[in-house]
């Protein structure tokens, strides 16, 4: 996605994906119920990354660790 099809975000200032007031992970914006379902804080995109890192390492797919370059963040704990 262009930076200038970035659709404005007003509801979540500590959302990860907003930028200069624009969302930089959805192409729509608007809600039904008003409120975006896909806000996370930095800390929860970086647990839920550490999460899903720990997944693939325990049932052995490190090829898919490799293929997507993924890494634990360290400023996160495992058990949060
Ligand atoms: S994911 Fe939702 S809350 Fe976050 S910037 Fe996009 S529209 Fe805003």
């Amino acid at each position: 996605m262009k930076h200038d099809e970035y659709k404005p975000c007003s509801q979540m200032p500590g959302c990860r994906a907003r930028e200069n007031g624009l969302c930089t992970a959805l192409t729509d914006t608007k809600f039904r119920s008003g409120i975006c379902p896909f806000y996370k804080t930095v800390e929860r995109c970086r647990k839920d990354n550490n999460d899903n890192y720990d997944r693939l390492l325990r049932i052995g797919r490190d090829d898919l660790i490799k293929k997507y370059h993924l890494r634990r963040y360290p400023d996160v704990c495992k058990q949060v």
